[in-house]
């Protein structure tokens, strides 16, 4: 959802076709506008973490002016909602391990529509930097000749910083942060455990899709040497209405996720930040007034 004061841009371009909105949003089957324009092309966007409010004004500008977006499982339903009735939505998402589109069969499907002629946005969870498979995507449109640009996103290690008041950096503390994540590409391979422990005692790290590993991760740390007493926090759908965050540390956190019932998405946050915790009151982001989407 957006503010009121965001529709009053200057400049904001409504795309032709608006008038005509429908219920619901439509699956490209076919390309509406093909013959109006020579070429498609493919505006790679980051959605941020959740909240609609985080998109930036570019990000829903494209939303605004796209023919077709493809959407992942972590896009949120708050940030569809801004998406005009007219324009078409694919969901491609893939959840960890339920693959329910293949990443050269999303890269396929882009270069597709773009080659019809349309006005393609790949709408991506937080930023598209950021754990996000951009360059396979980039790779498929260069090789095909397709124009692309990127719109980054709030990545959700900034989101859940700000949505539960831990700083990623602390010039007490931690004078560097890392976003990590514990899944690489092959599945087998796990990260440097030593090399993490001895890291995590200067500088903050931040673990991406690490949730279902939080024990083995928490283990192995402690094995590498994590004092049992080091500060931990698992933030789940920051930036959402049902946010959870649980704080506690490399010994007890599995436990305490386990009793909350975390199920994800969520993010690790190892480091002595999350001591310098703040009081902050995310009700107060929620009070903004909002129109719908068109
Ligand atoms: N491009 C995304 C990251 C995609 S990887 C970004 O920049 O944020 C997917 C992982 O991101 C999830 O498994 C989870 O660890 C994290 N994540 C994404 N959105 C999240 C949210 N709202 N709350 C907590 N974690 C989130």
């Amino acid at each position: 959802m957006i503010s009121t004061t965001i529709f009053k841009l200057p400049g904001l371009l409504f795309r032709r076709g608006m008038e005509n909105t429908t219920k619901g949003h439509k699956h490209a089957d076919a390309p509406a506008t093909s013959g109006r324009r020579q070429k498609g092309r493919v505006m790679i966007v980051g959605a941020g973490p959740g909240d609609a409010e985080l998109l930036t004004i570019k990000a829903w500008k494209c939303l605004q002016q796209a023919d077709v977006v493809l959407f992942d499982w972590l896009v949120n339903q708050s940030v569809l909602a801004e998406i005009p009735r007219h324009v078409k939505t694919e969901f491609v998402g893939k959840r960890s391990g339920k693959h329910s589109m293949p990443q050269n069969a999303i890269c396929e499907r882009m270069v597709e529509l773009a080659q019809s002629g349309l006005n393609v946005v790949r709408l991506k969870g937080g930023d598209p930097a950021v754990f996000a498979r951009t360059t396979e995507e980039t790779s498929a449109l260069e090789s095909a000749g397709i124009p692309f640009a990127i719109v980054p996103g709030i990545t959700a290690a900034s989101g859940a910083s700000a949505y539960t008041g831990i700083p990623l950096t602390d010039r007490h503390c931690a004078q560097s942060v890392t976003l990590t994540t514990a899944h690489f590409k092959d599945e087998d391979v796990l990260p440097d455990f030593c090399q993490m422990a001895a890291q995590m005692m200067s500088q903050t790290m931040v673990v991406y899709m690490g949730l279902k590993r939080l024990s083995l991760i928490c283990e192995q740390l402690r094995k590498a040497g994590l004092p049992d007493n080091f500060p931990v926090a698992v933030i789940e759908n920051a930036c959402c209405p049902n946010q959870q965050v649980v704080t506690a540390t490399v010994f007890s956190i599995s436990r305490q996720v386990a009793e909350a019932e975390l199920q994800g998405p969520a993010l690790l946050i190892f480091g002595e930040v999350v001591k310098s915790r703040q009081s902050v009151t995310p009700a107060l982001l929620q009070q903004v007034s909002h129109v719908t989407g068109i």
